[in-house]
């Protein structure tokens, strides 16, 4: 191979886009009166319910915090088991052992690599509160049967939607279906805040409950209090947690999602102009598709046909490095993880997740990206494939 990378300067898998516009926003909040809990708030969470469609939203610290709210309001508590995906970052999982519960993995299908509804039939117990699909790349995860399951089981539908702004199921903008749906806005998501976290909901109680634990568990609610000292009396009355979003963060929040149908746009260009460079190209698995539920294209994600190949993933990942192309890969099953391995979670628990783990490489996809940097992906990843395609 020869001596000079594609490009010279190191192409990150995701990056945010923040322009002058953003600027000036965040710039009028530090010249405001509030920097916190202020106007911006609630401005950002009205536009954030109006964009999915849900009745109410509650912003959060970050995505984590937001899924730690969610799990809180759905009564997950100790010895409860809620099923998730082991194809997904340690969030998903995490926020129930906040909670005190149990996470149980259900393996994957292996065309979507979203949680296979007859792999959650077969996890479910008596014990079972609650489940969390992830939208893996911003692909919609199957609702429909998921529902099923759960209505039929009584469980709480919380989607773990930190890929998947902008994107539809059957035509139902994705955060206006389920029970409770989070999203983030660390800068390698959709829109970002700096850091930042929402749940959007349909339901007032959970929207009261959420509110209610992002501020310590303390309310002010004439209404709720159960006894009433004056008007500065307050109640705290179950352990909650700061994980508000500051206004400054909510001002970004706000004048990026102005744009967030313009990035999803150039995602969606990007993305099919590698399904088209790629096509012909034997031994990779190009990312799933389907009209009927349309993906924001978080992440780009392609499977090598390691069967067609004379190198590893790691040399395929190395070699792309090398051309500096920022790859990275989409995830380590969350139960190999030292932490959850030392709760006891058996290797061997998912194997269609654990086969594709080691078969993934995610490419840098994302808005402020150019074409040009589309094209050097591409190069790149023909070059890295025809020299290891066995002859
Ligand atoms: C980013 C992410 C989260 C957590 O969001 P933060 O805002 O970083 O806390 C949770 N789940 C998934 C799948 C994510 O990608």
């Amino acid at each position: 191979m020869e001596q000079k990378p594609t490009r010279d300067s190191f192409l990150p898998y995701g990056r945010q886009w923040i322009d002058e516009e953003d600027i000036q926003a965040v710039v009028e909040v530090l010249k405001g009166e509030y920097l916190t809990t202020g106007p911006y708030i609630t401005r950002f969470e009205k536009a954030v319910a109006s964009y999915v469609g849900a009745t109410y939203a509650v912003s959060f610290a970050n995505g984590t915090a937001a899924l730690h709210g969610a799990c809180f309001a759905a009564g997950i508590s100790d010895g409860d088991e809620v099923i998730t995906s082991p194809m997904t970052f340690a969030a998903s999982a995490n926020c129930i052992l906040y909670q005190g519960g149990t996470p149980v993995f259900a393996d994957i299908d292996e065309e979507t690599y979203n949680l296979d509804p007859a792999e959650i039939e077969k996890k479910l117990t008596s014990k079972t509160k609650a489940i969390i699909p992830v939208h893996f790349t911003g692909q919609p995860a199957p609702l429909d049967e998921i529902a099923a399951i759960a209505k039929k089981h009584q469980l709480v539908v919380i989607e773990d939607a930190a890929h998947a702004l902008g994107a539809t199921y059957k035509g139902n903008k994705i955060g206006s279906i389920s029970d409770m749906t989070m999203f983030s806005f660390h800068p390698v998501k959709h829109i970002t805040s700096g850091e930042g976290g929402i749940i959007t909901t349909n339901d007032k109680d959970y929207y009261e409950k959420l509110l209610q634990f992002r501020s310590h568990g303390i309310t002010r609610d004439v209404n709720k209090l159960t006894e009433n000292h004056g008007p500065w009396y307050y109640e705290m009355q179950f352990l909650g947690y700061n994980y508000r979003l500051t206004d400054i963060q909510a001002a970004l929040g706000l004048s990026q999602l102005k744009k967030l149908d313009a990035f999803i746009e150039r995602r969606k260009k990007y993305r099919t102009m590698y399904d088209e460079a790629f096509q012909g190209l034997q031994a990779i698995t190009l990312p799933f598709q389907d009209s009927n539920r349309c993906s924001s294209w978080h992440l780009y994600v392609i499977r090598l046909q390691l069967d067609q190949l004379s190198g590893t993933r790691e040399d395929i990942f190395n070699r792309l490095r090398q051309e500096n192309i920022g790859v990275n890969v989409h995830y380590i099953p969350v139960y190999y993880l030292p932490y959850y391995q030392s709760l006891g979670y058996p290797k061997g628990l998912c194997p269609k997740a654990e086969k594709l783990y080691e078969e993934i490489i995610t490419l840098p996809l994302f808005p402020a990206m150019t074409e040009k940097d589309v094209h050097d992906v591409i190069q790149a990843v023909k070059k890295v494939i025809c020299h290891y395609r066995k002859a």
